[in-house]
């Protein structure tokens, strides 16, 4: 069973956040930064590419109430939410979850996006591919 099944079984602990039927909140045992939250929906998903519309949609409507909550409570200005799906992308825990990270003007949080320069001919080539 992964971790966060054990965890969601309450075989291992957590500084439980938030709790419902469908999902968890918990504090993140590495803190990015003070009050860096994770929330995980009960049922085991490997990834954004397993998740099913019902539970993400679920999913989001707590992330919006648990961000709210982290921003009057610790009095944040600002606040990251991450989702990582795959290795490549830095997911090191195979069980769907969402990261929210409180920002503050003195963390050392870094978070980098590279510059991808794309030419317009190269953006109507990719568009052509992924369209919905
Ligand atoms: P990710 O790299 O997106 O898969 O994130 C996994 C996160 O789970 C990391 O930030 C870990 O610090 C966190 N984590 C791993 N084990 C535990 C645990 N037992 N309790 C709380 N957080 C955990
Ligand atoms: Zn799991």
């Amino acid at each position: 069973m992964c971790i966060f099944c054990e965890i969601i079984k309450g075989n291992i602990p957590c500084y439980k956040v938030y709790e419902d039927d469908v999902c968890l909140a918990f504090l993140d045992i590495s803190q990015a930064t003070i009050g860096h939250t994770l929330i995980v929906p009960k049922n085991h998903y490997q990834n954004v590419f397993e998740l099913d519309e019902n539970t993400a949609s679920h999913l989001g409507k707590v992330a919006i109430k648990i961000a709210a909550n982290l921003k009057e409570k610790l009095n944040l200005e600002a606040l990251n939410i991450l989702n990582n799906n795959g290795e490549k992308a830095g997911q090191t825990v195979n069980h769907f979850h969402i990261h929210l990270i409180p920002r503050y003007n003195n963390d050392d949080l870094t978070i980098i996006f590279n510059s991808n320069e794309l030419k317009k001919e190269d953006f109507n080539n990719l568009l052509d591919k992924i369209k919905m």
